[in-house]
């Protein structure tokens, strides 16, 4: 067997050096051992789940690494609340910090999408404890501003229609140029029932039904081969969990170093950043693709024609996650969501199963509806919310929303709000294919240059899982190998 084909056959999964048998790593000198002699150092640019999946399979392989990250922390869009954290132009939290909820509060990704997805199966093998919220709680709709159960709703004939427009729609094969609104119109589905495609098949994927390509869209999610289980981490954040998987890439990671531009015309690749400049040989780049798209990073030469048209035609807009807690629960301990409203269209009551309170709502809005609330203040966000749910339970938010009692400051909102648009080294929530978008954008993306450049992170998955903490580990191993391809040759 090849020396590259077996380095590829070992390694994969957990921190990738747990996952290899003793006999390799007690090579004695001079015996045959898949270890990597390389004098040369790979860089990553960006700690989030690709980067860092990219650095611990290097690592395992004695590949050195240095890990450029703009933040102060690690896991980028996997981003847990933190009493430590302070109010920022993205982060508006009111009282400061104030210690509510027996349960983690998630700013990012807050769902595990696929049970045996790679992320799922991380968290199986280390033994997370998980939610299957699904099991003990059903979604809700909200449909002509009545919240309707599955029974209710399926008395419909509209919702029926909606609802097997979204159920098949994995099998659409429209224009290009559709959105997925404009294809559920052509499907019959309803003007009424656009609220609720939008909770399912817009707000998920990162923007809005009316502005997510159809044609990328179900080709991408025609590749999913996860079973589509949806789990919520019962005790732990996150972003914590991210980082105890691959702690020991954290040595080889510079923080507070924002990587501003890129030269690989010469052998060596001259890094520039914050702190000064530096040279590697070989370059993984998990950057969001808003951050590439944005030109936040300079390279020379200049990216590829292919990689910039495949750029243009994959989006990353504006995202919130809205937190709000309340006195009591007055929506139903048993909803898993309430979908198809227009202000909050994807509404998780986050504490089913992990909560004995279960009094609060994540709320996502994506799209043109975050890029509203973006210019609005917090409690003018929260408001908004609060008044489309009262005409819903006949004014029980407002009569049941948290408000503080602290002295000078009565009666203000209690809320955390992340505006990932503010953020600037997210500039957005997550990657979707815009209309005219074509199923090999990704692999244009994803493609490497000049067997320096390599290119991971969400945005680069081709195997449907885009948009997801698994899509960005998968291309964070799949980077880690092209590498390796290369430095072994
Ligand atoms: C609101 C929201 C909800 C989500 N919900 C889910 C969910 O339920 N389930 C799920 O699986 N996924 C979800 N996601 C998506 C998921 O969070 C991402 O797909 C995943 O975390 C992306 O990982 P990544 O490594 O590709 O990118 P990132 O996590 O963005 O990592 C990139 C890193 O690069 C750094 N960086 C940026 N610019 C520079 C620079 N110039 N120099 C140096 N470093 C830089 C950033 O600080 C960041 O740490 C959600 C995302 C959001 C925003």
């Amino acid at each position: 067997m090849k020396r590259r084909k077996a380095l590829k056959q070992i390694g994969l999964g957990v921190t990738a050096g747990l996952a290899l048998p003793t006999w390799l790593s007690s090579c004695e000198k001079d015996s045959p051992s898949p270890e990597i002699n390389y004098d040369g150092v790979v860089g990553i640019i960006g700690a989030g789940a690709a980067g860092l999946i990219a650095a611990d399979i290097l690592i395992s392989k004695g590949v050195k690494v240095k890990v450029f990250e703009a933040a102060n922390r690690v896991g980028g869009r996997v981003c847990s609340l933190h009493r430590t954290d302070a109010p920022s132009d993205s982060l508006i939290m009111f009282p400061n910090n104030y210690p509510y909820s027996d349960f983690p509060f998630e700013l990012g990704a807050d769902r595990v999408n696929g049970s045996n997805s790679k992320w799922g199966e991380i968290l199986k093998i280390r033994k997370v404890p998980l939610v299957d919220f699904r099991t003990l709680s059903a979604d809700r709709y909200v449909i002509d501003n009545v919240v309707k159960n599955e029974a209710e709703a399926l008395l419909h004939s509209d919702f029926v229609t909606a609802k097997n427009f979204k159920d098949n729609f994995s099998t659409f094969t429209g224009g290009a140029g559709l959105s997925v609104k404009q294809a559920a119109t052509n499907a019959g589905v309803a003007a009424g029932m656009q609220g609720l495609i939008n909770s399912w098949l817009g707000v998920p994927y990162g923007s809005s039904s009316e502005r997510i390509g159809a044609n990328a869209l179900a080709n991408g999610l025609s590749l999913i081969e996860h079973d589509g289980i949806e789990l919520t981490l019962r005790n732990n954040p996150m972003q914590d969990t991210l980082l105890s998987v691959y702690s020991r890439v954290v040595p080889s990671i510079k923080f507070n170093t924002v990587v501003q531009s890129v030269n690989y015309t010469g052998d060596l690749i001259e890094i520039t950043h914050s702190g000064g400049s530096e040279t590697v040989n070989k370059l993984i780049v998990t950057v969001p693709v808003s951050i590439l798209k944005a030109g936040d990073i300079a390279f020379s030469p200049g990216l590829p024609a292919s990689k910039l048209t495949a750029m243009s035609r994959i989006g990353m807009e504006a995202s919130m996650r809205v937190l709000i807690e309340f006195k009591r629960n007055f929506w139903g301990e048993d909803v898993a969501a309430i979908i198809g409203s227009a202000e909050g269209p994807m509404m998780l009551n986050a504490g089913v199963g992990r909560s004995t309170l279960n009094k609060a709502l994540s709320i996502t809005i994506n799209g043109p509806k975050a890029e509203a609330f973006s210019v609005l203040t917090g409690d003018q966000v929260v408001e908004s919310i609060i008044a489309e749910m009262d005409v819903w339970f006949g004014g029980d938010a407002t009569e049941n929303v948290r408000r503080s009692t602290l002295p000078g400051e009565e009666n203000k909102l209690i809320y955390t709000i992340k505006d990932w648009t503010k953020d600037p080294f997210a500039k957005g929530g997550f990657s979707f294919p815009l209309t005219g978008g074509i199923p090999t954008d990704r692999e244009a993306l994803a493609a490497p240059v000049a067997g320096k450049l390599f290119f991971a992170g969400e945005a680069t998955d081709t195997t449907g899982e885009f948009g997801t903490i698994s899509g960005a580990l998968k291309s964070g191993e799949r980077a880690a190998f092209e590498v390796i391809d290369e430095i072994v040759e």
